[in-house]
C-alpha cells in the first residue's frame, strides 16, 4: 500500500483535532502513592497509531519518556506462556476478571489461593515470579530482551522510579508474601518482587506503546523490525486476557464503549489493540479513579466510535479506516 504524503497529514490532522479537543480537559489526578511519579506533567498528551505495515501516525507529546507500570504485565504474561505452556501457567494464574481494584488483594485468601487474573498487581508479581532464568541477572536481562523484541530498539530501566517502588510498595509486597503462603508464588520473593518494581519502571514512549500494540495485533511480529515477539500460539492467550481484565475494574465498561483489547498503566500510558488493523498508544498521566488515563480513555474512545474499530461493531463507521489511511477517503469530517 502506498501512501502519500497528503494523506499521512490527513490522519494526523484528525489525530491533532482529537488531541486538541482532550488537551484541555482538567479532570483526574496523578499518581502519587508511588512518589516519583507525582513529578509528571499533568499537560502531556501523545497518541500514536501504529499500522500492519509499520507506518506511524502520531501528534503531541509521543516521544516524551514514562514508565510503562502495569501495561509491562501483558508481555511479561505472554513471556510466562512461553516458558511454561498454558495448562501449567493457569494452576498458578487465573483468567477471570474481578471487578477489583487493581492493588486488591481481598480475594487471594479464597478458594483456589490463586490470584484471579494476571493484570491485577497480585497475578502479575506470580507470574513474574515464574519467569525463566539461573538468577536475578538472567531473568532480567531475558525481561529486557522481549520488550526490546516488541519495542524495536534498546530499552532501559528509570532508576529512581524503581527505587521509589521498592522503597514504598508494602501493599505488593503483603500480597507476594500471602501468596508464597499458599505456594502460587515460589522462590525468592524480594528477587520476584524487585523483577515486578524493574518492569513496571521500564521507560517507554506512546509511540512504543502503538508499537508493542501492533505487534499483538500482527500475530506476534513487529511490524516495523519484521521480528517475531511472542509465539503466535499465545497471541490470542494474551490479547483475551486484556480484553477482559486489561482495565482493572473498567474492563467491562471499556469493552461496552471502546470494544478494543487494552492495557492502561499508572504512568498515564494505554495500549490498545486492533487485531488484524493495528496498534494504538496514548500517553497522559492525568487518572481517574480507576487508576486510568482520564484523556486516554476518551482519545481511545473516539478512535473507536469515529472509524467503527470496536470489536463488535458490525454497523458501519463514520470513517473507514483504510480509506483514510490510503487517502482516498472523503474530505468532509
Ligand atoms: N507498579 C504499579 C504498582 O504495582 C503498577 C500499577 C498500575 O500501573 N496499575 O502498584
Amino acid at each position: 500500500m502506498f501512501l502519500t504524503g497528503a494523506a499521512v497529514t490527513r490522519v494526523e490532522e484528525f489525530l491533532q483535532a482529537l488531541h486538541d479537543r482532550y488537551q484541555s480537559l482538567r479532570d483526574g489526578q496523578l499518581a502519587s502513592y508511588i512518589p516519583e511519579l507525582a513529578k509528571a506533567n499533568p499537560d502531556w498528551l501523545g497518541i500514536s497509531v501504529v499500522t500492519l505495515d509499520g507506518r506511524s501516525f502520531e501528534v503531541g507529546d509521543i516521544a516524551q519518556k514514562f514508565t510503562i507500570q502495569s501495561i509491562s504485565k501483558v508481555f511479561v504474561y505472554g513471556m510466562a506462556l512461553e516458558d511454561h505452556g498454558r495448562e501449567a501457567l493457569l494452576k498458578k494464574v487465573g483468567v477471570e476478571p474481578t471487578g477489583d481494584p487493581f492493588n486488591s488483594l481481598i480475594r487471594l485468601d479464597m478458594d483456589s489461593k490463586r490470584p484471579d487474573n494476571p493484570m491485577i498487581n497480585a497475578g502479575a508479581i506470580a507470574t513474574t515470579s515464574l519467569l525463566k532464568g539461573q538468577n536475578p541477572t538472567e531473568r532480567l536481562n531475558r525481561m529486557l530482551a522481549m520488550f526490546e523484541r516488541y519495542i524495536g530498539h534498546e530499552v532501559f530501566i528509570d532508576v529512581p522510579v524503581f527505587m521509589s517502588e521498592r522503597a514504598t510498595g508494602h501493599r505488593n509486597r503483603a500480597m507476594a508474601h500471602l501468596m508464597f503462603n499458599f505456594g502460587m508464588v515460589t522462590g525468592d520473593v524480594d528477587e520476584a518482587l524487585d523483577l515486578y518494581f524493574q518492569q513496571c519502571s521500564l521507560l517507554v514512549t506512546g509511540h512504543d506503546l502503538a508499537v508493542m500494540a501492533a505487534t499483538l495485533a500482527n500475530g506476534g511480529i513487529n511490524p516495523v523490525t519484521g521480528e517475531r515477539a511472542l509465539d503466535e500460539h499465545y497471541v490470542q492467550d494474551v490479547i483475551s486476557v486484556m480484553l477482559t481484565c486489561g482495565m482493572y475494574d473498567y474492563s467491562g465498561e471499556w469493552t461496552y464503549r471502546v470494544g478494543m483489547p487494552a492495557k492502561s498503566g499508572v504512568g498515564g500510558g494505554i495500549t490498545a489493540v486492533v487485531p488484524g488493523k493495528l496498534g494504538i498508544g496514548t500517553f497522559s498521566p492525568p487518572l481517574d479513579a480507576k487508576g486510568n488515563s482520564y484523556r486516554g480513555i476518551r482519545v481511545c474512545e473516539s478512535l473507536a466510535r469515529d472509524f467503527g474499530l470496536h470489536l463488535f461493531n458490525v454497523a458501519k463507521a463514520d470513517r473507514d479506516l483504510e480509506e483514510w489511511l490510503t487517502g482516498s477517503g472523503a474530505d468532509s469530517w
